[in-house]
């Protein structure tokens, strides 16, 4: 039974890491890339808000390009 709770356990987190990547982004109007990690140089840069969203989202929000310190 343990075992069997384990891999969902696994197969649910696997499942939405891969369809739902996030990603930090800078809450600004200038702002228009998205980070892959929150301590990136670019977002230490950020005076705004830095928000987790998926990757997804950041695309809908205008965040299209990764930023140029993690390329
Ligand atoms: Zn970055």
């Amino acid at each position: 039974m343990k075992i069997l709770l384990i891999s969902i356990i696994v197969i649910l987190f696997g499942v939405s890491n891969k369809n739902d990547k996030e990603v930090y982004i800078c809450v600004s109007k200038t702002a228009a890339k998205y980070h892959l990690t929150g301590d990136c140089k670019g977002l230490s840069e950020c005076t705004h808000t830095i928000k987790k969203v998926s990757l997804k989202k950041a695309n809908e929000l205008g965040y299209k390009n990764l930023c140029g310190y993690e390329k």
